[in-house]
């Protein structure tokens, strides 16, 4: 059995303290009680909590906290370079359209971890059509609940793990009728749909046909606080809340960040994601994603979960040292973590 302890732990809800993993293939395990009980350990609450640290002869160790990769799950990986993803910080991204061979591929070269849309689905000359980042290989025009079926299908072999589309109303959009086709075809593939949704009424639109993820915190309208307890209940947001202004409160910011604030308030699942390729973002990290989270009034816990949502699977994030989530100082420590395949662990810690 490979083992391998750490300081502490992120386990998706909290803090384990010191712990002892298995790594078997590219996944990471806490220990059983079996194994516990041999290192004199004691059970709390389910979670190994091995006393005075797990130090133990011939086992590699980590000096500081393990947590599931970074995430940022809203990427456009053919407008950056995603070999800087990995040194920056980011462990795993969710693109959320491109074309789906190019994505497919660097989901394939492995150089950090990749799920994928493939293409935005979209009405007949509906966002992103005609902007100049968006190529025509990342947009499937859909006219029909036909067509809708074909380019779901189209995105479910190419490997996608969500179905994203657009409701821009600043141009054409699909009636509720193809709506409600596109969202009911994706989850009969099993798979959630993402919405990018823009102008009044579009964000609670998507929410009401059974969109799964929200791409945006909507910007486009303050929302009552009826329609965020609604949106909280049923979907989940990425926040890309530095999209305004990257670091100058904008208007727009101010509307997304008052409606992020409620939507958590209310219990919504916030996941951090920056909308990266879209503007000056750094590759990587972004503090003031990070930062804007706790301005909303984010939990501790619930920024951690939104950076952290996976499986301790693939790659991991790593930060060094004594466990310091202190508010204040949350997105800095955060933006200190490092990437790390669980694969190469052992030598890295050795
Ligand atoms: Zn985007």
């Amino acid at each position: 059995m490979r083992l391998i302890s750490a300081l502490d732990s992120w386990n998706g809800e909290g803090f384990t303290g010191p712990v002892l993993f298995e790594i078997e293939d590219d996944r990471l395990t806490v220990v059983d009680a079996a194994v516990k009980d041999d290192r004199s350990a004691a059970h709390i609450d389910g979670t190994a909590q091995i006393e005075g640290t797990a130090h133990i002869d011939g086992t590699a160790h980590i000096e500081g906290t393990v947590f599931p990769g970074f995430t940022d799950s809203h990427v456009h990986l053919g407008l950056v370079d995603p070999a800087g993803l990995v040194p920056g910080g980011i462990a795993r991204v969710v693109d959320l359209g491109s074309d789906p061979d190019l994505v497919a591929r660097w989901a394939a070269a492995d150089v950090l971890d990749v799920e994928y849309a493939g293409a935005f689905l979209t009405a007949l000359g509906g966002y992103p059509v005609g902007r100049t980042w968006a190529p025509r290989e990342s947009i499937r025009e859909v006219m029909s609940a036909r067509e809708s079926a074909a380019a779901v299908d189209e995105m479910a072999v190419a490997g996608a793990s969500v179905i994203k589309i657009a409701l821009n109303a600043t141009g054409p959009i699909w009636d509720d009728r193809q709506l409600h086709a596109v969202v009911r075809q994706a989850h009969d593939a099993g798979l959630p749909v993402v919405a990018h949704t823009e102008g009044v009424g579009q964000a609670m639109r998507a929410v009401r046909a059974g969109v799964d993820r929200l791409a945006h915190t909507p910007w486009s309208e303050l929302l009552s606080d009826d329609d965020v307890r609604e949106a909280a209940e049923t979907s989940s947001w990425v926040s890309t809340l530095d999209i305004h202004g990257w670091g100058e409160r904008t208007p727009e910011f101010e509307i997304a960040l008052d409606n992020l604030r409620r939507f958590a308030a209310a219990g919504g699942h916030v996941l951090y994601g920056t909308d990266l390729g879209n503007g000056p973002l750094p590759v990587g990290i972004n503090t003031r994603e990070l930062d804007a989270l706790v301005a909303a009034g984010l939990s501790t816990d619930a920024v951690i979960g939104a950076i952290a949502p996976g499986p301790l699977q693939g790659r991991v994030s790593v930060i060094r040292g004594s466990v310091s989530a202190d508010r204040p100082v949350l997105a800095a420590w955060l933006s200190t973590a490092t990437v790390h395949s669980v694969r190469d662990l052992e030598e890295t810690f050795a």
